[in-house]
């Protein structure tokens, strides 16, 4: 376990590397984009031509035979040069993972090498409006036609569909034996008929948007399920959680790196009585202890995602649940000092940290919750009644 504290040799090289090229676009780019509402398909596509977007996928499959670990120091770097990518979260960690652990060879023959080489982004659909935090509500259901799935149901704040070519879509299945609904995976391109999306205003400045689907009978053939029919779809579901909770911890602690990093730089220089501002204590302190709790929060990360690229994914799930948690709590914290530390600054769009209030309040909510981590915690680390 001590090997996974600190970055290997390889590890290292990755991190530079990837900070190298994310320097050359930077937050003025990034802002720009999000504010016209385009996707970053340069910085996209650069990154990928690199390897680093499918660096967790199987080589066999055009990836880089890395982890998750791998593939959150790419994410972690991108946003600590003020480019936070949510997309990876969604491609290549959560489809590209269950696609390469319980696709069949042709689904990994498909969609992996595009997904690896960022030409194929695919998007991940879940939350319904009726179920939100309570998944085993969820009501999308695939029903048969023939050897054909026919796939009815909503969906809500699915991201970026109008940059992917595919949505996997979390539905129920009807158990042939039981008459029970089962979780099932569906690959659904975004041609299919039947399925429509429209974006949601969301006060958000990235590239990317959330949308809310509707499934009205969408006609997929037998092989856009995940895996075999007659599984439960459980284990296909879950493998995608823990990448997506380490993922989005690793988004987080991106922009809590971005936002310190320009708060520093301003204290340093910023001087309105006869000191620099970042002389103060009072401007000092708090930034040192966002510091402190930022590095904290990359040490459970990697913990995380150590227990989880060796195997040992009952263990990740606290970790990886942990890590979402206490990189999301950092980071709105060291947003918002940032942005106190910058004082009128911190609101102007030449900075561009008000942007990140917001981007940073998305890992407390979502994929799941801060509430729901701490009921998980509760209930599972602590052994506490379940009180929901
Ligand atoms: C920017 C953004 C991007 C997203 N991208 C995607 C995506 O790509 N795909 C996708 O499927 N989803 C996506 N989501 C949805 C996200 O996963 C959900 O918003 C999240 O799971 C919470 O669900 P909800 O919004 O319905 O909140 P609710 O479930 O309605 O919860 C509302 C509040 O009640 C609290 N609460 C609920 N139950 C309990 C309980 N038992 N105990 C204590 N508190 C409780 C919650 O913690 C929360 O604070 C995205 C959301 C955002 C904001």
């Amino acid at each position: 376990m001590s090997a996974a504290l600190i970055d290997t040799e390889e590890q290292h090289d990755l991190r530079a590397a990837v900070a190298a090229l994310a320097a050359r676009y930077g937050r003025a780019y990034f802002q720009r984009k999000a504010r016209a509402g385009e996707p970053v398909r340069e910085l996209w596509t650069e990154a990928a031509k690199a390897g680093y977007l499918g660096v967790n996928l199987p080589a066999e499959y055009g990836g880089g035979g890395a982890g998750i670990g791998e593939l959150a120091i790419v994410l972690e770097e991108l946003g600590a040069a003020g480019c936070p990518l949510l997309m990876l979260i969604v491609s290549p960690a959560i489809c590209g993972t269950v696609i390469a652990r319980y696709g069949t060879e042709a689904q990994r023959r498909r969609w992996l090498p595009g997904l690896a080489d960022g030409t194929a982004v695919m998007a991940f659909g879940i939350t319904e409006p009726d179920a939100g935090s309570n998944s085993h509500r969820i009501t999308t259901t695939a029903r048969r036609d023939g050897e054909d799935w026919l796939l009815t149901g909503r969906k809500v704040f699915v991201s970026g569909i109008d940059q992917a070519d595919a949505v996997l879509f979390v539905a129920r299945t009807e158990d042939a034996r039981t008459g029970r609904l089962r979780p099932a995976l569906f690959v659904v391109p975004r041609d299919t008929p039947g399925f429509e999306y429209r974006p949601i205003a969301m006060e958000l400045t990235a590239p990317e948007r959330q949308f809310q689907v509707f499934l009205d009978d969408a006609r997929l053939p037998a092989d856009a399920l995940v895996g075999d029919p007659d599984d439960s779809g459980l284990a296909q579901l879950f493998a995608g959680l823990n990448p997506e909770r380490i993922m989005t911890a690793a988004f987080t602690l991106g922009i809590a790196r971005h936002a310190l990093a320009t708060a520093v730089s301003y204290a340093r220089t910023r001087t309105v009585w006869d000191r620099p501002i970042g002389a103060h204590q009072g401007i000092a302190h708090p930034l040192a202890q966002c510091a402190v709790e930022v590095e904290l929060a990359r040490l459970m990360t990697r913990k995380a995602a150590h227990l989880y690229d060796t195997g040992r994914d009952a263990a990740a799930g606290e970790a990886a649940n942990m890590a979402k948690y206490a990189a999301g709590e950092a980071s709105c914290r060291a947003v918002d000092q940032a942005v106190q530390t910058l004082g009128g600054n911190g609101l102007t769009q030449e900075y561009g940290l008000a942007a990140l209030i917001t981007a940073t309040r998305v890992g407390r909510v979502a994929p799941v919750s801060r509430e729901m981590i701490l009921n998980y915690v509760a209930q599972h680390t602590l052994g506490l009644p379940r009180s929901y």
